[in-house]
């Protein structure tokens, strides 16, 4: 691969070659955090002789934009990254994931929740204020009726997944995480996820698992606060058949004041940093993993 970034990777024997990839959402600038992922990432297929890949995870078409997308890719070459192109861009295949979603259908794992966000939260809370029970067959909290009603007005709805059923389908699950070792998934933690609304026929948790099947990544890197997702991803790689990749969830990048970096704190975007006169080489230094904390 071609990239800057590293001078001398160790050499590493790999049995497969190792594809990653960096996939942002264009909802915003790119900031120092998203610097630190997408190195992270070139930087694993770089020491595997392997494929860095870009993916534009825009699927949800009122907050991503294009002029967001376009800055993004700008922000990434500059720090010296590159990648095989086209970059697979979400909004262009919905129709793999609505394949997937029949499938799903067709093993009778989907069904329509039509509650409003108010009236879910409001039947899954217990007293004393303990935490929210996690979503199950949320559809038979209304009569057949009312959700003949719903569905004929209209109203919007989420496809969810009937979990338990799923379970007893695939049984069993582990993954491997680089970081922490032989995991066992538990995505029964999470109760009948969504995995497509009336409004974005799709969700991250499908799109993402989807598409890392069919660009054939080998290693999925991302921050730690996706960690809790992969418990679904490899329940759906199970259902749909498809391949698990390894996975290493890297410590998120800091402030001065040790809070997370987010979107919003637009003095460590990238396109900031350049606008004040850093070079590359600076702002990948200030993106570097020693200022990330598990
Ligand atoms: N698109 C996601 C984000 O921007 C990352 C998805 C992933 O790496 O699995 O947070």
């Amino acid at each position: 691969m071609e990239t800057q970034v590293l001078s001398s990777p160790s050499p590493v024997i790999s049995e497969r070659r190792t594809v990653t990839r960096f996939a942002p959402s264009p909802t915003g600038d790119l900031h120092l955090g998203h610097a630190y992922s997408a190195l992270f990432a070139a930087e694993a297929a770089q020491r595997g002789g392997g494929i860095f890949l870009l993916r534009i995870e825009d699927i949800d078409l009122t907050r991503c934009k294009p002029e967001y997308e376009r800055r993004n890719i700008e922000d990434l070459r500059w720090l010296g990254l590159s990648w095989p192109e086209p970059v697979r861009r979400q909004s262009e295949h919905f129709a793999d994931y609505q394949a997937a979603l029949d499938r799903l259908e067709e093993m009778d794992l989907l069904y329509r929740c039509f509650l409003s966000r108010r009236e879910l939260s409001e039947a899954l809370s217990a007293p004393h204020g303990t935490p929210e029970s996690a979503p199950t067959d949320t559809d038979k909290l209304l009569s057949a009726d009312e959700r003949a009603r719903r569905a004929k007005d209209g109203t919007p709805y989420a496809l969810r997944l009937r979990m338990a059923r799923a379970l007893e389908r695939t049984g069993p699950l582990s993954w491997y995480d680089r970081n922490k070792g032989l995991q066992q998934a538990r995505p029964e933690l999470f109760g009948d996820v969504v995995l497509a609304r009336r409004e974005i026929p799709t969700s991250y948790h499908l799109s993402v698992t989807v598409d890392d099947a069919l660009q054939g990544v080998t290693l999925v890197t991302r921050g730690e606060d996706l960690f809790q997702s992969t418990h679904i991803h490899r329940l759906l790689q199970a259902l749909l058949g498809l391949p698990t990749p390894d996975y290493d969830h890297h410590g998120l990048l800091l402030d001065e004041e040790g809070k997370r970096l987010s979107k919003r704190a637009l003095s460590t975007s990238i396109h900031d940093l350049r606008a004040e006169g850093l070079r590359p080489e600076e702002v990948r230094r200030l993106a570097a993993p020693s200022r990330s904390v598990e």
